[in-house]
């Protein structure tokens, strides 16, 4: 496995990986991998030779009030484990070599991101959207994979990727979650004992959504309101926002047609999480996915 810390190097050798018929899967990340981001390189190692990973705390997806300064950063930790599993390139720039003295270009994709994530941590998705087109530039992957865990962020990027023929296929990976439930994020690592365990009501109150739906309930209000039920339960938990959205527009819907996401935002003590379930029809019912 080749560590790179330029983007030089890394167009170089991306461009030596792309060569003769070979398929160059990417896996972009913050780093302190969990089996979250570890289930996305698998998938990757599974349809595509060879496999570039980036670890890059972003510093313009955060806000000025956000966590920046103490996200985990477990480098080497992190190196360990894609190397076991087999990973070829680890992409690890310091933040000057993607944000230069000058640096003033960003991407905007308009009408899905001002709500839900976009709306409480404004100028979120322009960062993402921004390191992320760079990264694609660079890496020129045939495939990037990415988890449903952050649904509103791939679905940007799916649309940043068609309108800007960006050439590489996004893959969209299954949440990865605890025993508990508890969906894994890197935050997790802030989690008390009494977060940790408040933590799993948002996992709760999805799969009380999805034992409704399988019941034949469609409506977006009692859904919601079946949702909050098992939120407000909690005392440690204070949601952010619970929503019902078509899973194309990601405006919110009144009740269950076509695919759709219930998209939760909490804080659990100091820490926000998300999480989210896809719900798809079968048939004349629908199947909720946790
Ligand atoms: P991050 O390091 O948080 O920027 O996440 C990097 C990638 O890992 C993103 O595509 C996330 O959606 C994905 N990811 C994070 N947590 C999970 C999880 N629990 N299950 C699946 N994918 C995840």
């Amino acid at each position: 496995m080749e560590t790179i810390h330029t983007v030089a190097w890394m167009k170089q050798a991306a461009a030596e990986a792309r060569r003769g018929d070979r398929i160059l899967g990417f896996v972009p990340t913050m780093g302190a991998l969990h089996e979250g981001h570890l289930s996305l390189v698998r998938a990757a190692r599974k349809q595509c030779s060879p496999v570039a990973v980036s670890i890059f705390v972003n510093p313009k997806q955060f806000g000025p009030s956000e966590d920046l300064q103490r996200y985990p950063r477990t480098f080497e930790a992190d190196r360990a484990a894609l190397d076991a599993l087999g990973v070829d390139y680890v992409f690890a720039p310091p933040p000057e070599e993607i944000y230069p003295a000058g640096f003033r270009t960003s991407v905007d994709v308009e009408g899905l991101g001002e709500r839900l994530e976009g709306r409480t941590r404004p100028g979120h998705f322009r960062g993402v959207t921004t390191v992320v087109l760079k990264l694609f530039e660079i890496v020129q992957p045939r495939f990037s994979f990415f988890g449903r865990k952050d649904a509103q962020q791939v679905r940007i990027l799916q649309q940043m990727t068609a309108d800007l023929n960006l050439g590489t296929e996004i893959v969209v990976c299954p949440i990865v979650r605890e025993a508990d439930g508890l969906a894994m994020s890197s935050r997790n690592a802030y989690l008390n004992e009494d977060d940790r365990r408040a933590a799993t009501a948002l996992f709760r109150s999805l799969e009380a959504v999805r034992r409704e739906v399988s019941r034949g309930e469609c409506d977006g209000v009692r859904l919601l309101a079946e949702l909050r039920r098992v939120l407000d339960a909690e005392p440690g938990v204070a949601p952010d926002y619970a929503e019902i959205v078509d899973a194309d527009t990601f405006e919110p819907v009144r009740s269950l047609r076509k695919r759709c996401y219930i998209l939760l935002a909490a804080r659990v003590g100091s820490t926000r999480l998300i999480d989210n379930a896809l719900i798809e029809p079968e048939g004349e019912t629908f199947r909720v996915t946790v």
